[in-house]
């Protein structure tokens, strides 16, 4: 087995589900960024006999153990003292850590109490990694030659200080993280996770690039991760993998890492000069939120109307008040006059709306809670969609395939247009 890590994070906190282990977060994501392996995480509450089982079955796994929480000055913090107690080795009272806390202690007026005195009190043979930004330190030792530990306090700020400026510095001048892990993520919307697995199914056998698929939240990524001796030359490795791949996915792949449906479709607008304008029922104004959210959007949304009651929909986007009462508001012909009306009222190039049934209550036979029209406005003229988003997972989630469904067929259209213009 290729030499690994391992994180421990000790506090009952965290097993009992108070607060969330961003601390496990944090560190995995740097150790796949050094490229070092770690194959198991613990959590572990705050009791030395469970803590000494967890330190037992990680030396016989890991070779680099890495601790958060339990440093601090209470009764409970016993993260020091219990690992001592495993090597067999005294907590010895370090000097320049009681100057240390004096110092800082004295800074912000307050008195050093008997408790805190504990801080100073490492295994013995153990280095000092020092807390620049709080009080309790670390420690980086190695217990046995083939053995290295890194302690950290649980405070997440403290902990990611002393892991960049101490902890990583270190790692290297030891051998570790001469390696590198450096991963694109694909994105796609409109496919399904199976699907599209299928699809690229062949990529999966491959060891380095390796692809993994995800799904959440509507969308499906392919994550292409590189192992390699420096980021650029992952890159090198990832680029001609992820052309492939976008070749195979399409139009259903919109982008890659930090992109959004609405930041893709806000650079497509953007590159032919086009404006947009939203007018929204179900979703309430999330269209216009997520659009929103791009930096930079001003210059391409002048902006939407939340046309929940029919009769803002008839005085303020022009729908035609026959055409509603016969058709109901959740119909093609709604959403094409709503995405004209708002087009026209607020002068863009495209209009965009959606219209539907996001329950859990007004349900019918013919037009279940889940039935969602999208309309779509622009110079060539106007053209509604139909989804049935089920009533099973309930209304946020019908709101959310609405407001992303409907960026997706304008970016859909604007690419669709714009191949049209490049090989006419
Ligand atoms: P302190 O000196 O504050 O007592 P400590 O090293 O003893 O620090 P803990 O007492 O275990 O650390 O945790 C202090 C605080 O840090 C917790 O209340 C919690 O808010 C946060 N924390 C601890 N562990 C984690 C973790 N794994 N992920 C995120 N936050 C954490
Ligand atoms: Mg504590």
């Amino acid at each position: 087995m290729t030499a690994n890590a391992e994180i421990i994070c000790v506090g009952t906190e965290l097993l009992l589900g108070d607060i969330l282990n961003t601390n496990a977060q944090f560190l995995a994501q740097e150790l796949a960024k050094l490229g070092i392996a770690h194959y198991y995480q613990t959590v572990v509450g705050d009791n030395p006999e469970r803590i000494k089982q967890a330190i037992a079955i990680a030396c016989d796994r890991a070779q680099l153990l890495i601790f958060t929480g339990g440093l601090g000055p209470t009764p409970d913090d016993l993260t020091h003292a219990t690992v001592a107690d495993f090597f067999g080795v005294p907590l010895i009272e370090r000097q320049e850590i009681l100057e240390d806390l004096n110092q800082k202690f004295t800074q912000r007026g307050r008195i050093l109490t008997p408790n805190n005195l504990k801080q100073a009190l490492l295994p013995e043979g153990a280095d000092i990694l020092t807390n620049a930004t709080g009080s309790a330190p670390g420690i980086i030792w190695q217990p046995r030659p083939d053995l290295t530990f890194l302690t950290f306090p649980g405070v997440p700020a403290e902990m990611k200080h002393m892991w960049q400026e101490v902890a990583v510095p270190y790692l290297k001048s030891l051998g570790w993280g001469q390696t590198t892990i450096y991963s694109r993520t694909l994105k796609f919307w409109g496919i399904a996770e199976s699907t599209l697995a299928e699809k690229v199914h062949s990529f999966f056998n491959m060891k380095n690039p390796t692809i993994a698929p995800y799904a959440n939240n509507g969308e499906v990524k392919l994550r292409i991760s590189a192992l390699a001796d420096a980021d650029a030359t992952a890159q090198e490795m990832i680029a001609p993998i992820e052309q492939q791949l976008r070749q195979i996915g399409g139009l259903d792949c919109y982008g890659a890492d930090e992109d959004t449906l609405a930041s893709v479709v806000g650079s497509l607008l953007q590159a032919t000069d086009a404006t947009l304008a939203v007018a929204e029922s179900c979703t309430g104004g999330s269209l216009g939120g997520m659009i929103t959210a791009v930096p930079g959007s001003s210059r391409h949304f002048w902006g939407g109307i939340i046309s929940y009651d029919n009769s803002v929909k008839v005085g303020l986007l022009g729908v035609n008040p026959e055409d509603l009462a016969r058709q109901g508001a959740v119909s093609p012909v709604v959403a094409e006059q709503m995405a004209a009306g708002v087009r026209d009222r607020l002068n863009t190039t495209w209009g965009l709306s959606i219209t539907g049934v996001a329950g859990p209550d007004g349900g019918t036979p013919s037009k279940p809670v889940g039935l969602v029209y999208i309309g779509l406005a622009g110079l060539e003229g106007v053209q509604s969609f139909e989804y049935r988003f089920g009533a099973m997972r309930g209304r946020d989630w019908i709101r959310h395939l609405s407001a992303h469904t409907a960026l997706d067929q304008l970016r859909r259209k604007l690419l669709s247009k714009e191949r049209l213009t490049n090989h006419p």
